[in-house]
């Protein structure tokens, strides 16, 4: 049976299992809002790049337009990350996909079947939602800094089913054992260091393919949300090299760029 006692998040095995080069700054937090407004705030006080935040409780964790990310103590994992783009590098279109490239490797290594991506920040397994990532940038000095955000459900409890209002997923439900979430947070840490300093060098356009491959609605017809426009319908004909959605309709093809839509199965 799971004992969340046995799994609590714990510096020192975290920065064991990081190993070398010490590329994260960890802080483990019992509680706070957001552990993105938190890293935001932290932004203009110049914290390096790789200054992390996990955090047991978000008493007020988002997701995209004020949207709440939900979670129990010790069953799911949120934590998000400070990256410091090199000066002069485009703004980052497309990296949310890449972060949920990044999640998707580290799941895979950890043995977690099934996993896949929504255009453009969740990820799913056999379809329901198992995360959220949620990227807010600022441009400082000439550079973008990302803090990046992951909220992860490890387990489910009803509570947290019944109030999501969508499917949601959780990796005990695939995995015959859910990995120790300090473990998990290193893997998931190192995925992400690897897609990001690619990202930096060439943006998107490097895990465009991977992105298609892991797609969740390749192919399907699927409808475009967004506020104040009427729904847009078409089928998922995948990503473009910069992130934006690519979506065949009646009138033709369509690219999607705005990060304020919604996919929905209509
Ligand atoms: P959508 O994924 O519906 O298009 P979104 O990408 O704007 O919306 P996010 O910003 O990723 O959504 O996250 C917020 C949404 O995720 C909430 O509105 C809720 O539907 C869902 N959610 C919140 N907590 C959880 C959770 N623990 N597990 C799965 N889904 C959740």
């Amino acid at each position: 049976m799971h004992n969340k006692a046995f799994d609590a998040l714990n510096i020192e095995i975290v920065t064991a299992a990081l190993g070398a080069p010490a590329l994260f700054q960890v802080e483990i937090l019992d509680s706070c809002e957001s552990t993105n407004t938190l890293l935001l705030n932290r932004v203009q006080q110049g914290v390096p790049s790789g200054s992390v935040v996990v955090c047991e409780r978000q008493t007020a964790g988002r997701g995209r337009r004020g949207r709440a990310w939900l979670s129990a103590p010790g069953d799911s994992l949120t934590f998000s990350l400070l990256w410091r783009f090199p000066a002069g590098m485009p703004p980052p279109m497309g990296l949310s996909l890449a972060v949920g490239v990044a999640a998707a490797h580290a799941l895979d290594d950890l043995g977690a079947a099934g996993v896949s991506l929504k255009w453009p920040n969740d990820i799913l397994v056999d379809g329901a939602k198992l995360g959220g990532i949620l990227v807010e940038t600022v441009s400082e000095g000439g550079c973008h800094v990302a803090v990046i955000g992951l909220g992860l459900n490890i387990h489910l409890p009803r509570e947290i089913a019944d109030a999501v209002g969508i499917e949601a997923g959780a990796l005990s439900s695939v995995m015959a054992y859910a990995p120790s979430r300090n473990l998990l947070l290193a893997r998931l840490l190192r995925a992400l260091a690897a897609v990001l300093e690619a990202f930096g060098r060439s943006g998107f356009a490097d895990f465009a393919e991977e992105w298609r491959a892991r797609n969740a609605h390749a192919g399907q017809q699927v409808r475009i949300l967004a506020e104040g426009a009427a729904p847009l319908e078409g089928c998922c004909a995948g990503v473009d090299e910069d992130g934006a959605l690519l979506l065949e309709t009646a009138a033709g093809m369509r690219r999607i760029v705005s990060g304020e839509v919604s996919l929905r199965k209509p």
